[in-house]
């Protein structure tokens, strides 16, 4: 490709509407263009980069089994109804109306119309395994679209179904697609790390997501320094500590603590830490209140807490809103005597304490000497906290440390959730009718070019991976005259089949390098006065920064060595 004729606008300055790097780095490197918020044209240079994410994921879905196809992005809403979704999904999903004012969606994800075209067509065991996938545009009406294409309103996606008989065979497809995306992001040159999940709104009962390290990730992930624990912070757990208290157990002590209502007012008043305290919150939950103890420092996990209380509305409750409703103190409440009056979850922790000070339900007192599995009546304990950084991984004796990612894929068992809301029969060899044991599999394509930007940059611009580049090697020419040079070496090393783009514009090398940078193309070759001189190009790759000068004649067959050292 000649640079002269390439459609890639670029930027001098970085546009302010963007927040983060690869947002930033895709406007000014001529990659993207907003159409509407969290809606992007990509332009040539962007397509080439997706078209390989998308080539390597097919390649990998084939290999393990999957076949492709082309689901509707419209879809009608009586398979959503059918699912229990159309409601549940709210105001994320597109909705959209036809002319016989029949109600459709554009498709936010595929499970309600692939499992009714499967069930449709398959009756028999001998039917199954099916894995179906495809690579499409997706739509979530996102309240605040942000971040260019990591949290956009239309983004590539690939998903896959996997249709089983048994839960072995499930597992069977889960490991599959488990070995396919870990191909799929070391192809793509990525560092990344496959992390335990929460299943959140999707459901099923195992999950776990394929995070891509960068410092602009948004999520945190927990990993054991000595062995492969690693998970999302949503789902992190660490090791209870067993309290390693022997001293004699006391009567619980009514304390005046007048005007100390946080944690902080009570700690400095008594001079204690806070890790001898817990405190009482209150989460509304959509059908009713309830109380959750945690120690004095945790923080309550809401995934955790939602998914023990079933609850997908959970919300902190003021101590005001309480005070309305249960007459209690705001600043002095505690579980003392709430047993009764309202349901009370405790974090595992707190079952582990010994002599902690709670609020005691009066104005200006609080408890001392509290033991809580003594004190505490009617608490169901478990696991609601945040796990952290330093503590002790849950299956060794490790510590966890945090990591930042990007989330660009994720793998789920779902069972037979749509299966069942759906009717996915089949005969098994008895005769005997059984539902389908189904699993859902998606790799976000646009959002995995993003994330390769975050991950591989500098202040010049990107830096890509060579299998997932625009190009594989920028051919420059410092003036014109080097011109019928560099277009033999463009010649040749097309013949081999290696993407070329020859900057043939007429502009400063200043000018052409600065762009070269920009756009981030692996392996710059420089054809220049001197170097020509002497039978040489210059070399840079982008990568390490690193030079070489390399013999015209062996341009073809040392860029086929590097990029051949580069893939493995
Ligand atoms: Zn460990």
């Amino acid at each position: 490709m000649l640079q002269s004729k390439l459609f890639a606008p670029t930027l001098r300055e970085t546009p302010a509407e963007a927040e983060i790097v690869s947002h930033q780095l895709m406007l000014r490197a001529g990659m993207i263009r907003k159409s509407a918020a969290g809606m992007y044209t990509y332009l040539p240079l962007a397509w080439r980069v997706l078209r390989k994410i998308m080539q390597i994921v097919r390649e990998e879905m084939d290999r393990e089994g999957g076949q492709e196809l082309a689901l509707p992005i419209v879809q009608p809403a009586e398979l959503w109804k059918e699912s229990g979704r159309w409601d549940v999904y709210g105001d994320e999903m597109f909705r959209l109306e036809d002319r016989h004012h029949r109600q459709f969606c554009l498709g936010p994800t595929h499970e309600e119309i692939i499992t009714t075209t499967v069930k449709n067509e398959v009756r028999s065991y001998r039917d199954l395994p099916l894995r179906l996938y495809q690579i499409q545009n997706k739509y979530r009406d996102e309240i605040r679209p942000r971040f260019g294409l990591m949290r956009g309103r239309e983004f590539i996606m690939k998903d896959l179904y996997s249709f089983d008989v048994d839960e072995a065979g499930l597992e069977d497809s889960y490991q599959a697609m488990y070995r396919a995306y870990n191909n799929i992001f070391k192809r793509c040159g990525l560092k990344f790390r496959p992390v335990e999940a929460d299943s959140g709104a999707i459901g099923g009962n195992a999950s776990q997501e394929f995070m891509v390290l960068a410092e602009a990730g948004e999520a945190v992930i927990l990993y054991c320094d000595q062995c492969d624990y690693a998970a999302n912070a949503e789902k992190a757990v660490s090791q209870v500590q067993v309290s390693d208290f022997n001293g004699a157990v006391k009567e619980k002590e009514l304390v005046a603590t007048p005007g100390h209502k946080t944690i902080d007012e009570v700690c400095r008043f008594l001079n204690i830490q806070a890790e001898q305290t817990v405190k009482t919150l209150f989460y509304g939950t959509g059908s009713g209140y309830i109380a959750v103890l945690i120690q004095g420092n945790d923080q309550v996990n809401e995934i955790k807490l939602g998914n023990v209380t079933n609850s997908k509305k959970l919300y902190l409750v003021s101590p005001e809103e309480i005070h309305e409703v249960l007459g209690l103190p705001v600043g002095y409440v505690g579980p003392i005597g709430l047993d009764g009056q309202i349901k009370i979850l405790g974090d595992n922790r707190v079952a582990n304490l010994h002599q902690v000070v709670v609020g005691a339900n009066q104005e200006d007192y609080h408890y001392l000497q509290v033991e809580p599995v003594r004190d505490f009546v009617g608490v169901d304990y478990y696991d609601l906290r945040m796990a952290a950084s330093g503590e002790q991984c849950p299956r060794c004796s490790g510590h966890l440390h945090d990591l930042r990612g990007i989330e660009v894929g994720q793998i789920f068992k779902l069972g037979t959730k749509y299966s069942k809301a759906l009717s996915a029969n089949f005969l098994d060899e008895k005769g005997q009718s059984r539902l389908m044991v189904m699993g859902c599999y998606g790799v976000g394509v646009s959002r995995t070019m993003a994330a390769a930007i975050e991950q591989n940059y500098d202040g010049n611009g990107i830096k890509w991976p060579i299998a997932i580049a625009p190009f594989q090697v920028h051919l420059i020419t410092v003036s014109p005259e080097q011109l019928p040079v560099a277009k033999e070496i463009y010649e040749n090393l097309s013949r081999q089949n290696i993407e070329v783009l020859l900057d043939d514009r007429d502009e400063r090398p200043g000018v052409k390098f600065k762009d070269a940078d920009l756009m981030g193309i692996p392996i710059r070759i420089t054809v220049g006065p001197k170097g020509l001189a002497q039978g040489e190009a210059e070399v840079k790759f982008r990568a390490t920064g690193n030079e070489e000068r390399w013999p015209l004649d062996q341009i073809v067959a040392k860029t086929r060595e590097y990029i051949e050292k580069c893939e493995q």
